[in-house]
């Protein structure tokens, strides 16, 4: 059975019965005609749809936020809703050739749009960002955005500008939001950002000179946190959160990490 990622906004539709989970096509009959643009199925194998803003979900179905899927589904299906909704977002602001005006189609070859009267391909745009673990003497660097809920420090992050190798973009932006100097760059692992669109490049660096002063814009409190003193941080399968899983493993802070 073929599960169905429909968008409203940047909400998804869950059933919900028992566990949320994605609707079967007999569950969304009464959004037929509703839907503004579609893939059933594209070459991804995925089933995505995006209805309009004033859409009533089904009996029995609601559309939620795509944040408030932690804890609610697994970690493959919450990045496949990711991926549903990158593809979605990308026809939904890719509708015209930025070049001659044309209405754009589906590229008959590769996973991309075609302009029919000029030729321009237009492929998935991805913004890369890098996500990095500070370390200090065995304390970690953790920040606060303006957005986080109350008491949640996470990693600093910031997206990598035209030019930039990833090195670069790491110095400059912890540069820019706390005023220090790292070194001893070394690459951790990387993850899928669909929020809308980003890929997360996550490293580990070591503290080379300055004191913490914070830009007060993009971070509002940084500080260093030894492992035993650790603050309310990102849930699990975030990349985020295993830079900072990994920091507590290899300081053996007895919490029984894997
Ligand atoms: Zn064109």
């Amino acid at each position: 059975m073929k599960s169905l990622f429909v968008f409203r906004g940047d909400d998804i539709l869950l059933v919900q019965e028992g566990s949320p989970r994605l609707p079967a096509p007999e569950e969304i009959v009464p959004l037929e005609g509703q839907v503004v643009r579609g893939r059933f199925p594209d070459r991804e194998g995925l089933f995505w749809a995006e209805v309009p803003a004033e859409t009533e979900p089904p009996r029995g179905t609601a559309f939620v936020s795509r944040r408030s899927l932690w804890g609610i589904v697994d970690e493959r299906l919450f990045f496949t809703v990711g991926k549903a909704f990158h593809l979605m977002d990308w026809h939904r602001t890719n509708r015209f050739c930025g070049r001659c005006g044309e209405s754009l189609t589906d590229h008959p070859e590769e996973k991309a749009l075609l302009c029919p009267s000029c030729g321009q391909v237009i492929y998935p745009v991805i913004a890369p960002a890098v996500i990095v673990a500070v370390e200090r003497e065995g304390k970690l660097l953790l920040g606060r955005s303006p957005g986080f809920p109350p008491g949640r420090y996470s990693v600093l992050a910031g997206f990598v500008e035209a030019g930039e190798s990833l090195e670069e973009t790491l110095v400059r932006e912890i540069n820019e939001e706390v005023g220090i100097e790292v070194d001893h760059i070394t690459y951790f692992g990387s993850q899928p950002w669909p929020f809308p669109r980003s890929l997360m490049l996550g490293f580990r660096a070591l503290w080379k000179s300055g004191e913490i002063a914070i830009d007060g814009r993009e971070i509002v409190d940084a500080r260093w946190f030894a492992p035993d003193e650790m603050p309310d941080f990102p849930p699990s399968f975030s990349i985020s959160r295993k830079l900072i899983d990994d920091f507590l493993r290899r300081h053996d802070n007895g919490r029984g990490l894997p």
